[in-house]
Order: structure tokens, then C-alpha cells, then sequence
């Protein structure tokens, strides 16, 4: 059962990691049909572009009723092509996208008001400026398999708002949670074309970077996204690439160890340890080690591990049998080099399907290969350290940077730290759930990624700008235009001393040379 492959011919057969069943079988777009969707997604924006907010929100706000009449029945679904908990699907998926789409479809117009811009002493000229944000044409979702629901439909709910068409090609792993997003637009009544999923693993998705839509936001590896960038290069399509984490958790000696444990637990185990989010990298000040570690292992050994569907389920199968091989590999790493299993460590014996027990690990360092590859599975390494400089360094001291948390009792100390470690979000005493929170900016810094998803930083990467100039007096030329002259030449020196240094006073004084320069080009225009 585990090491079925998705795809099968023309099919992609969907398995339940948790227990073997099929949950599902959905048909390979050809790269054709993939093409047309993309033409089709580009005929759809003539007119979705001309709609107004607020009638793309009534959209979106019809999308959510869908998601909430169906909660249940999507959780599920989300549950048995993922192996997470139920009640996770609903606590991590379905809440936090809701959220989001409220506040786009409240708050998009407002976000992407045309604005006035500052264009300081040229405004003396009579000049004025502003931004008006246009769409961008056709969005290309590749989403990974960890948040099959949240992250595309919650992507898609913004390009739409932003006055964009979306083509989504849902990860291989999980396409019956994709197909359903399709369904729930398509219920909520969205135009033709509007919105569309084309199905298939990396070949489709491959297919989707080649026709050449207007932006592609992709989440996955490091290597994919390495793949998209320089097939997207060929036609300059601009990408928003969330990738991999290896995100640390420092915990200093005054924090609420109570919480901390609660909270490293949570996130390093939550979806299995499958966030891009996840705490893969303890940092503990040594004083508070012993402590910190008992109360983890305690709290660990008190989850229950089992099939997604069960309510009192915490830690639920992993997606795949790639995936589990790989925790297998950095658990086996870390004891070949020394550092200590302390629970789990192990595929869960009493379980059938691709389940992996939550495992705790001490004695880890940085020097270990484990401690700096991405793992993505439900492993916490704890490792110590002495002073507040040495934890920044060990938490920097990684090829990404997506998210890192600080837990101290001292806000200042907590602060102060948090704005020294390279990650795009970094939490003081909270962790991981940033992403829920639609109205902040998500993505990282290093190998984490480029661009930004969520936000109105993430709503900018789904327009375009366009700068609007206007001469409002528009009577007499410029000094800088033509034809030069050893006049206009003396001109062009004041104007870099004096009118560029943004002072007033010393423009004053070019205004001698100025008027003498456009004297000069009235004379010669006649
Ligand atoms: P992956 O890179 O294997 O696949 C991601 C998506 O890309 C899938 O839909 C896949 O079919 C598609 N794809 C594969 N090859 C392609 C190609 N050549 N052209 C176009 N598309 C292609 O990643 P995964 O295993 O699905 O996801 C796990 C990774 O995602 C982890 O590294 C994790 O950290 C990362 N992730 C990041 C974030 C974030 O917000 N930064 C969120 C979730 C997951």
C-alpha cells in the first residue's frame, strides 16, 4: 500500500496514508488541455477584471458559506488524503482560510485604493503622481500536499479579489482536496473560467510554468522551486516561491517553561511535523534544559497517534512513504552521531498505516546533518546554549529562514532577539500559527523562499503598479528638454547641486538659472 505511486497511466489514484484505502481516483490533465485552461483563464479576465469588489467578494463570501455548510465533509476529506487529524484539518485548514477570505473580500478595495504619492519638490512644478494597482492577468497555483486546502484556496481567494483568474494544479498527493476547492468556487457561482484545477504530479505542473501564466505562486522544495524559476525565466513570468524551513524555537531560561514545552510540542507535532513552520531545531539556555525536556518528553508520551478520523487522535499518519523514509534517515542520523532518542524513534508499531511516533531527541548540535536539512516529520531536537548570542548564532546558522520563535518572560529581550534572527516571521512566546493569520505578511528569508504570500505585502505580489503622472499647469517645456546648450548644461549642474539636494531654500536659488534656461528654449521654439 505505501509505496503505491500516485499516478498510474492516465490516473492518480488517491490513497489514505492512515489506513491503505483509496480515497479517490481523478484523471492527469494532458499538457494541452492544461494550455487551454491557462487560454480559457486568460478569456475569463477580460471580464472578471471589469468587476467590481464588491461583487468578487460576494463571490468569496458565497465560497465561504459553502466551506461552512460543508466543514465536516471537507475535514474528512482533508483528513484521509493527508493522514492529519480531523479536528486539525478543521483548527489549521478550514479556520484560518475563512478568515482570510472575510478579510480580502472586507478589505481588498481598500488595500488597493489609488493613492497619492509624495513626489516632494517637483510638486512645487505643478506635478502630481499617484498608484493605481491593475491585476495581473492569469495565477498559477502549484501547492504542496501539507495544507492541500488552506494554501491554494486561500492564494486563489486573493488573486480573485486582486481582479485575476487562477488556474490551481493541486499536489499529486492530494488531489480530491483540490478538486473539491474547484467545487466549492464553482458552488459559491464564480464565472466561468474564473477559476480552474488541472490535475498531475510535477509533469502538469511543469506544463502549467510553460504556458506561461502571469504569475506563478508556488509552494514546495527548495529543488522544485529551483526547477520553476528557471522554467519560468524563458518567458519572465515573475514567481512567489514559499519553500522549506528548518525553523528554530529558542527558549531562554526565564520563560514560562510550562507553556514553552506545550508549545514546542504543538509545534513539532502538529500535522506530523509536516509544516513548513514546524519547530525543527530546540534551542534551550542551559540552566532550564532539564526542566524544559522532562516536561516535553512527559507531554509527548501523553499523545495519542492514529487514524485522522478519530476526535481524541492528536498526532495522525504521515503523507507518504517518501516523507517517513526521510525521518527515518535524519532519526537515524542523529543517533549515529551521538545524540539521544529520548521517546519515539521509530515507525509506530501498533498502527498500520504510514505512521511515525512523535520523538524526542536530545544531545543534538548543529554539526549534525539532521540539524540542518529539512526533515519535515514529527521530530524535536533539543540542543543548549549559554548566552544570548550564542543562540541567535545557532538559530542563523541554517540555510533557511522561514519562522523561528523566542520564549522569555523579558518582552524587551524577546523582541530584541526576534529582530536578529533571518526568518520572514518570527514569534515571540507563540509559534508556528502565523500563517493563519491572513492579515500579515507570510514568507521567508535565505532558502525559504522569495516574495511574499498573505498580507498586503502578498496582495502586491498579485498586482501590478502603475505610476500616473500629470502636469497640471503644462504651459511652458521643461529645462531638461532639448536643444542643450552651454546654458542648459550650467542648468543641469544647479538643478543636481541645488533642486536634488530636496531642499527648498537652495531651489530657491536655481530659480535665477531656471527662468534664463526657459527663456532660451521659448526663443528657440519660437
Ligand atoms: P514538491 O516540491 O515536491 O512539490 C510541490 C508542488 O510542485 C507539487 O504540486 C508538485 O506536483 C509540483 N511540481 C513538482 N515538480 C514540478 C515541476 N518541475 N514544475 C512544476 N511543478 C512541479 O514539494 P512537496 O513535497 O509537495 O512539499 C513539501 C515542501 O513544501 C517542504 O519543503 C515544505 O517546507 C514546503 N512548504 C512550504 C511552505 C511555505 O509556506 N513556505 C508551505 C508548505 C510547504
Amino acid at each position: 500500500m505505501s509505496a503505491v505511486l500516485p499516478i498510474q497511466g492516465d490516473e492518480i489514484i488517491s490513497y489514505n496514508p492512515a489506513t491503505g484505502a483509496e480515497v479517490g481516483r481523478v484523471a492527469v490533465t494532458s499538457p494541452d488541455d492544461v494550455a487551454a485552461a491557462v487560454a480559457h483563464a486568460r478569456q475569463a479576465f477580460q471580464s472578471w477584471k471589469k468587476t467590481s469588489f464588491k461583487e468578487r467578494a460576494d463571490y468569496i463570501m458565497r465560497a465561504r458559506e459553502v466551506i461552512l455548510s460543508e466543514m465536516d465533509e471537507i475535514a474528512h476529506l482533508i483528513s484521509s488524503e493527508s493522514g492529519k487529524p480531523f479536528g486539525e484539518a478543521i483548527s489549521m485548514e478550514l479556520a484560518p482560510v475563512l478568515d482570510l477570505m472575510q478579510y480580502f473580500a472586507r478589505n481588498t478595495e481598500k488595500l488597493l485604493r489609488s493613492a497619492k504619492i509624495g513626489i516632494g519638490l517637483y510638486a512645487l512644478l505643478g506635478r502630481s503622481s499617484k498608484i493605481v494597482y491593475h491585476p495581473l492577468g492569469v495565477v498559477g497555483i502549484i501547492p504542496a500536499w501539507n495544507y492541500p486546502f488552506s494554501i491554494p484556496l486561500g492564494e486563489a481567494a486573493m488573486a480573485l479579489m486582486a481582479g485575476n483568474t487562477v488556474v490551481i494544479k493541486p499536489s499529486e498527493l492530494t488531489p480530491m482536496v483540490g478538486l473539491k476547492i474547484g467545487e466549492i468556487y464553482e458552488k459559491a457561482g464564480l464565472p466561468d473560467g474564473c477559476m480552474q484545477i488541472v490535475s498531475g504530479a510535477g509533469a502538469t505542473g511543469a506544463a502549467l510554468v510553460e504556458a506561461a501564466p502571469d504569475k506563478i505562486m508556488f509552494t514546495g522544495s527548495v529543488a522544485t522551486g529551483k526547477k520553476i524559476a528557471e522554467a519560468a525565466a524563458k518567458n519572465l513570468t515573475s514567481c512567489v516561491f514559499e519553500l522549506g524551513g528548518k525553523d528554530p524555537m529558542i527558549v531562554f531560561a526565564d520563560a514560562n517553561l510550562e507553556l514553552a514545552a506545550a508549545a514546542a510540542v504543538w509545534g513539532a507535532f502538529c500535522n506530523s511535523g509536516q509544516s513548513c513552520s514546524s519547530v525543527e531545531r530546540l534551542y534551550v539556555q542551559e540552566g532550564a534544559a532539564e526542566e524544559l525536556t522532562r516536561k516535553i518528553i512527559e507531554k509527548t508520551r501523553d499523545l495519542t497517534q492514529g487514524t485522522g478520523d478519530r476526535e481524541d487522535v492528536s498526532v495522525g499518519a504521515m503523507s507518504s512513504e517518501r516523507q517517513i523514509k526521510i525521518v527515518e534517515d535524519h532519526v537515524e542520523d542523529f543517533r549515529a552521531a551521538g545524540a539521544k532518542i529520548e521517546t519515539g524513534g521509530r515507525r509506530n508499531p501498533n498502527l498500520e498505516g504510514i505512521f511515525y511516533e512523535p520523538t524526542v531527541i536530545t544531545g543534538a548540535h548543529n554539526d549534525m546533518r539532521a540539524m540542518q536539512e529539512e526533515t519535515f516529520g514529527p521530530t524535536l531536537p533539543i540542543a543548549t546554549f549559554a548566552t544570548e548570542e550564542e543562540a541567535i548564532r545557532l538559530a542563523n546558522d541554517s540555510e533557511f529562514g522561514l519562522t523561528a520563535s523566542v520564549w522569555t518572560r523579558d518582552k524587551a529581550k524577546g523582541k530584541r532577539v526576534a529582530e536578529r534572527i533571518e526568518a520572514g516571521s518570527v514569534c515571540v512566546n507563540e509559534v508556528l500559527y502565523t500563517h493563519g493569520i491572513g492579515q500579515t505578511p507570510w514568507g521567508g528569508f535565505k532558502n525559504s523562499g522569495r516574495g511574499r504570500t498573505h498580507g498586503r505585502e502578498g496582495l502586491m505580489e498579485l498586482v501590478q503598479p502603475q505610476h500616473i503622472h500629470v502636469n497640471n499647469i503644462a504651459l511652458l517645456p521643461d529645462a531638461w528638454w532639448m536643444p542643450y546648450s552651454a546654458n542648459a548644461v550650467e542648468t543641469f549642474r544647479q538643478m543636481a547641486r541645488k533642486f536634488a539636494s530636496g531642499s527648498l531654500v537652495k531651489t530657491t536659488m536655481l530659480l535665477p538659472q531656471l527662468l534664463k534656461r526657459i527663456k532660451e528654449l521659448l526663443r528657440n521654439s519660437g
